[in-house]
């Protein structure tokens, strides 16, 4: 054991959960942090092929007698989930803000979303229903959505209990049982999760999760039992789980990073934009994948600036706003501040060795708002995942279009006016899947998809609402006649 003894730590070891019931992982195990104390609070067994193969087999031997159970029938189960998740609302959100560093509003905003993405999925039966047409006399012909078999779903450190149920509820409602590998850095809440699927009635074996990290998630991507991989991450990984899974002939849906710019025009709501932006880019400390990362202040909208300087220095860290996630993401944070700054940036409010009383051992990044940024600069290329925002300044309206259609990503992107007419102008010109108007974090809310476009997705359709119909279930046709009158023809 390297820093901590197991009988020291306020959580046991964190095992994987096969077949309805807790098993240590072959491997080592890992530290994991509460980022606000910098400590240990557990360690986490890292699963290799023979982990990953134990699930396959458990999910293969549940897929029978699940998938054919009716759809009212599985969304009983889930009725049941969505009212132990509310129920244990404050316990979720508790373990989120432990384990991942949020501050508790945060946190029960994540468990909350949950609740709505369950909701989503107990509507199911009525979006499924299939079609059925006579398609010529006496011959009738049926579409239904199958499941497609077991399937995984890897998923990241930034939320520990809302993006895994982001595929749990879906994927399981439309019949598929499923393998979930939890980012190692974050691995509790998937275990309270499956303990209350398995609360509310859910057979054992269609729920699995198993804990580590690469050797977990290669064991998956080439596991042949495995029909289908969603993953959700950085651009990094999403490429390398892609090109492996879908060698192996898989399915796959692997959403990256991201580098959202909120565009403000000389016309925005000076107050609404310096709020919004202010929140959007220090919300969960920058560590959503829809932060806003790049303000493009246009023409005379820079008179916004100082106010958007002011709105973030409101924001206190440990009161509304938590730690990164860990002391290698603070440091590298950091390093971006320090070379913008050396680029020329003006750094108008920095958050670089702050700290909070009580909690010096946390992993403090407070709000930093970098003016003068220029498109050329490391800063306003790559995803910083920090609660840093990078502002550049553009011309007019066509200009702040080009320097966010050059971000390879494509999440999301946001303008701030009062004009429809430019409104509808730059929405139809930026190059991201998640769109706002005065909206600083454009997330499409149930039944709407999220997804986002170019290096933040590959593969096809969303990960949420109906969009992810596609990824979960196979679509069956049957051609049937009973009727003689049908007579003979080249369907005979
Ligand atoms: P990450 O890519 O480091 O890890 C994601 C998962 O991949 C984890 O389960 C991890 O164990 C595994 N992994 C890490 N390295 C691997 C490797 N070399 N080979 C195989 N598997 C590996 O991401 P993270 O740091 O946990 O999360 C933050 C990233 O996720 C950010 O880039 C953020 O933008 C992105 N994200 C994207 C979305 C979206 O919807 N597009 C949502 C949330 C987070």
């Amino acid at each position: 054991m390297s820093t901590a003894t197991l009988e020291s730590l306020k959580y046991s070891a964190v095992r994987n959960y096969v077949g309805g019931t807790f098993a240590q992982a072959g491997g080592d195990s890992l530290d994991v942090f509460d980022p606000r104390a910098g400590a240990v609070i557990a360690r986490v067994g890292m699963s290799g092929a023979e982990d990953v193969d134990a699930a396959v087999q458990a999910a293969r031997a549940a897929f029978p007698g699940w998938s054919t159970t009716p759809i009212k029938e599985r969304s009983q189960v889930f009725y049941r989930y969505r009212s132990l998740l509310e129920r244990r609302l404050e316990e979720l959100a508790a373990l989120v803000s432990e384990e991942n560093g949020k501050v508790l509003s945060e946190a029960t905003a994540e468990v909350l979303k949950s609740i709505e993405l369950t909701e989503f999925a107990c509507s199911l039966p009525q979006i499924v229903a299939g079609e059925v047409l006579e398609v010529s006399r006496g011959v009738e012909c049926r579409l239904e959505r199958r499941p497609v078999g077991v399937v995984a779903s890897i998923t990241p450190f930034n939320f520990p209990n809302m993006v895994p149920n982001w595929t749990v509820p879906n994927a399981l409602m439309l019949g598929n049982c499923m393998v979930l590998k939890p980012s190692e850095l974050v691995p509790l809440s998937a275990n309270r999760i499956a303990e209350l699927l398995a609360e509310a009635g859910l057979p054992p074996g269609v729920f699995n999760v198993v804990h580590g990290g690469t050797d977990a998630v290669e064991a998956i991507c080439d596991h042949p039992g495995i029909a289908t991989v969603s993953f959700v991450g950085s651009t990094r990984v999403a490429k390398i789980v892609y090109r492996r899974a879908s060698a192996n002939l898989k399915r796959v849906l692997a959403l990256g990073g991201a580098k959202n710019h909120l565009i403000v025009l000389p016309d925005a709501d000076p107050g609404m934009t310096a709020d919004n932006v202010a929140a959007s880019m220090s919300g969960c400390a920058g560590q959503r994948c829809m932060a806003a990362s790049v303000m493009v202040a246009v023409s005379e909208a820079d008179s916004m600036i100082p106010r958007v300087a002011e709105a973030a220095r409101a924001i206190v860290p440990g009161r509304d706003l938590g730690p990164v996630v860990s002391a290698a993401a603070r440091d590298r944070i950091v390093k971006y501040i320090d070379e913008a700054e050396a680029a020329g940036a003006e750094v108008l409010l920095d958050g670089r060795g702050v700290t909070v009383e009580g909690h010096e051992d946390g992993y403090w990044v407070g709000p930093t708002v970098i003016d003068r940024v220029t498109p050329d600069m490391r800063i306003a290329q790559e995803e910083v995942f920090g609660p840093v925002l990078a502002i550049i300044r553009a011309s007019d309206a066509d200009d702040a279009i080009r320097i966010e259609n050059a971000s390879p990503y494509g999440n999301a992107s946001s303008v701030y006016t009062e004009s429809g007419g430019m409104a509808r102008y730059v929405t139809e010109r930026v190059s991201a899947g998640m769109v706002g108007v005065n909206v600083g974090v454009p997330v499409p809310r149930e039944p709407f998809s999220f997804g986002g476009w170019n290096e933040s997705r590959f593969g096809i359709g969303d990960i949420t609402g109906r969009g992810s119909l596609e990824l979960w279930t196979q679509n069956r046709k049957t051609t049937t006649k009973w009727n003689r009158e049908a007579g003979v023809n080249w369907m005979s």
